[in-house]
């Protein structure tokens, strides 16, 4: 099979976001894929999850939880750190890892909403890596509609006790570490029910199922967990009761940023591949890339990255200043996810049957994308909440 990233990537229009020390950390971050991931992928997408020790070495690399405050274990940097990981597991072609729902999406929520005692207690080993974390909101039941969830957790003396069942969770079948979305009111507010609870893996009636057989990203690990009884401790509560759908809804405009730079950089990943591909395969005597109708492709695929790069970036800059509005991260990962859609679409047909191949990493690309659409809200969702703000 194979992988792994084509060098230079096209960045067709300079960038400005970086600097030295960024790049110094990308060049970190680009070793740490080459060498730790991409060699073991086949072997990551047969047994459907990562090795467990991955966790701990991008955890002694400071490669996990790199935003978070440094008294937690975290190196306190801006959020371009994240988005360079992103970066370059695309680059890599790497679906395998779900680092970055565990440093940018779970240690956001303990770091914004957590108490000190659960900062202390689960930030320093989320960045070792000794702990491995999952955000468990989607049931059998409802996915879009959040308001819908039906796991309960009811107050019983000092404990909540845990029922219902979620799917689709990534991270979920090593995780040692849950913030599972429960149902702790009965309002007529739909919103106003929702808690965040902390579940711990151990604790009595918390089971996982085996990883799910996605049609891709197939070495990352996706799965159901499920909870009869489990009793945790009150002090498990992540915020204030009832405030769960609002702390949830803090941070989207990130998570959706999330999506987006990885479709982005999966995008231009595809497209080296494909240039590449197009100057090597000949047919009627001549490169392929050769062919107006590969050059044209070509050229609409480029500028259609392009256009989306400059969004993107853009996006990341006002996401810095604290100023990115849920309706253009919304936008972002709409769109972006889309473009990469047809980008891998696109540059599949120019590699022809081969392209059909999984050992071909346009075949994987084609597949891995898929799900972008749909997670972190699926983009019809997207277009409702841009098209609220109008
Ligand atoms: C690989 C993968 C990893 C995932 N990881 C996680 C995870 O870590 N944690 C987690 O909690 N979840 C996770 N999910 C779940 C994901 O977030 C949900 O699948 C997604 O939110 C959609 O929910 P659903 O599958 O229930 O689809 P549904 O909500 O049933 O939607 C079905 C269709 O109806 C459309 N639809 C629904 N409501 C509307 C509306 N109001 N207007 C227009 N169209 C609508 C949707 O767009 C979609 O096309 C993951 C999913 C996948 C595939």
């Amino acid at each position: 099979m194979q992988t792994g990233a084509i060098r230079p990537i096209p960045n067709m229009l300079e960038r400005n976001l970086f600097n030295q020390e960024h790049e110094a950390f990308r060049e970190t971050v680009r070793k740490f894929y080459e060498k730790e991931v991409v060699p073991n992928i086949e072997k990551y997408e047969k047994q459907q999850h990562v090795d467990r020790d991955l966790w701990n070495k991008a955890g002694d690399l400071g490669l996990l939880c790199t935003t978070m405050p440094e008294q937690y274990g975290g190196s306190g940097v801006d959020r371009l750190y994240s988005m360079i990981l992103i970066e370059e597991q695309a680059y890599a072609m790497d679906s395998s890892t779900g680092f970055s729902l565990h440093s940018d999406i779970v240690a956001n929520y303990i770091n914004n909403f957590g108490n000190e005692q659960q900062k202390q207690k689960w930030l320093p080993q989320m960045a070792s890596g000794e702990v491995v974390t999952a955000i468990a909101m989607t049931e059998p039941g409802t996915g879009s509609d959040l308001q819908a969830v039906r796991t309960t957790a009811v107050l019983d003396g000092d404990e909540y006790i845990i029922n219902g069942s979620k799917i689709f969770i990534t991270n979920g079948y090593l995780c040692d570490m849950a913030i599972v979305v429960c149902k702790t009111g009965n309002t007529e507010k739909g919103s106003a029910n929702l808690s965040l609870i902390i579940v711990e893996a151990d604790r009595v009636g918390f089971s996982k199922g085996k990883p799910l057989n996605k049609i891709g990203m197939k070495g990352q690990d996706t799965c159901e967990l499920f909870f009869a009884d489990v009793r945790v401790p009150k002090e498990n509560l992540l915020g204030m009761e009832g405030l769960g759908f609002m702390m949830l809804m803090k941070e989207l405009a990130w998570e959706r940023m999330l999506v987006a730079i990885i479709c982005q950089a999966g995008a231009e990943a595809a497209f080296a591949h494909t240039v590449r591909y197009t100057k090597d395969r000949k047919a009627f005597g001549k490169p392929i890339g050769t062919f107006q109708n590969t050059r044209f492709k070509l050229a609409e695929l480029r500028t259609e990255i392009d256009f989306c790069r400059t969004y993107l970036d853009r996006c990341m800059q006002l996401q810095l200043e604290e100023r990115l509005g849920i309706d253009a991260a919304a936008a972002a990962k709409y769109k972006i996810s889309d473009m990469f859609s047809k980008v891998v679409d696109d540059c599949l047909q120019l590699h022809g049957g081969y392209g059909y191949m999984l050992e071909y990493p346009i075949a994987r690309a084609y597949i891995d994308n898929r799900a972008n659409r749909i997670y972190a809200g699926t983009n019809e969702i997207m277009k409702e909440l841009i098209s609220r703000t109008l």
